[in-house]
């Protein structure tokens, strides 16, 4: 029998219930990403990628948040059905997640040994292993941070967070999630909070570290360079929907969505100066009553009557998926 993916999302809906309404921020997600895969999710902020990120640890709050429809699976289980010991075996040893702004993650009185070592033990009671003596955890803990290129990894460990650099608390991070041998490491713009110099380290960091231990990678970003240095497919979101997903040469060199072509054509290029950065025209949309039919067509230069009332399905087009009414003549 074929092993399944080692992730699948299909018809998967999400969304908020607040004061103003329900907005619909996850709406039909269609994604599969096979081990080994080094995959980027890119979109304009509020298009639903970190919300996605975090569905597929389970991590989004019930309520406000509300599954409308559609599965989340991780090698074949349903992650909404998963009982605690199931999550427990999924967050860690599964997924791990690397996060925007690693201070909020890090606990400020307690020291980086005390929360490294608690973290590894809990993975150890997650894969329904005896938990190591603390000693022995401490050891681990030490040999992550020089991993992951932390000088002094010993003396580091007795360090409380507010005494070390944004560059180094987020190597901490990455030196937690990798504690638990995750199969699929998640980053969910994990440079965004960094100068440029850091963040240029911690991206070739992640590259090795994705390369040398081959995990499968999902780096969640605003950025297109990031995505592009980092990634060998990228998945366009609009909206909470996605929009064109192949392989990353591809995308780039010969978009089929608008979408995508806006999102290029807004970079700028520093190897022709004379090439203006072209802004996307218009807002993205309030999800608390989305459009009709194809949610960009109201900022869609090429936007037809057909497109407000029919939603376009995600389908094969020039070896990646579209969904666009027009991805043929979009050239
Ligand atoms: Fe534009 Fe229509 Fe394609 Fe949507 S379906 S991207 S509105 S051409």
């Amino acid at each position: 029998m074929r092993e399944p993916p080692l992730l699948e999302i299909t018809g998967y809906r999400l969304a908020f219930d607040g004061f103003e309404g329900r907005a619909q921020v996850l709406d039909g997600i269609d994604l599969r990403v096979e081990a080994g895969e080094t995959v980027g999710i890119v979109g304009e902020t509020g298009c639903g990628k970190s919300v996605l990120a975090r569905s597929v640890a389970r991590l989004v709050p019930m309520p406000p948040g509300r599954v409308l429809g559609g599965h989340v699976r991780f090698q074949g289980q349903d992650v909404m059905a998963m009982d605690r010991a199931a999550l427990a075996r999924l967050r860690g040893p599964g997924v791990a997640m690397i996060f925007q702004d690693p201070m909020s993650y890090l606990n400020p009185v307690f020291t980086i040994g005390a929360q490294m070592v608690d973290v590894i033990r809990a993975h150890d009671r997650g894969a329904g292993q005896k938990m190591r003596p603390r000693s022995a955890a401490r050891a681990a803990a030490a040999e992550l941070l020089g991993a992951v290129r932390l000088p002094e990894p010993g003396r580091l460990l007795d360090r409380y967070p507010h005494e070390l650099s944004g560059g180094m608390r987020q190597r901490v991070l990455i030196a937690m999630a990798l504690s638990g041998q995750p199969k699929l490491l998640v980053a969910d713009e994990p440079t965004t909070a960094l100068d440029v110099t850091v963040q240029a380290e911690v991206l070739r960091l992640i590259e090795d570290l994705v390369t040398h231990n081959r995990l499968t990678l999902m780096l969640i970003s605003h950025d297109l360079g990031v995505i592009g240095a980092l990634c060998r497919r990228v998945v366009v979101m609009y909206a909470g929907t996605v929009v064109e997903d192949g392989p990353a040469e591809t995308l780039f060199d010969r978009p089929r969505h608008p979408y995508t072509r806006g999102l290029l054509a807004a970079v700028p290029d520093l190897e022709r100066p004379a090439h203006r950065a072209q802004p996307i025209p218009g807002q993205i949309p309030n999800l608390l009553d989305p459009p009709s039919g194809c949610r960009f067509h109201p900022r869609c230069p090429l936007a037809l009557p057909v497109c407000a009332a029919q939603r376009p399905p995600l389908r094969d087009v020039d070896g990646r998926r579209v969904a666009c009414h027009r991805a043929e003549e979009v050239a």
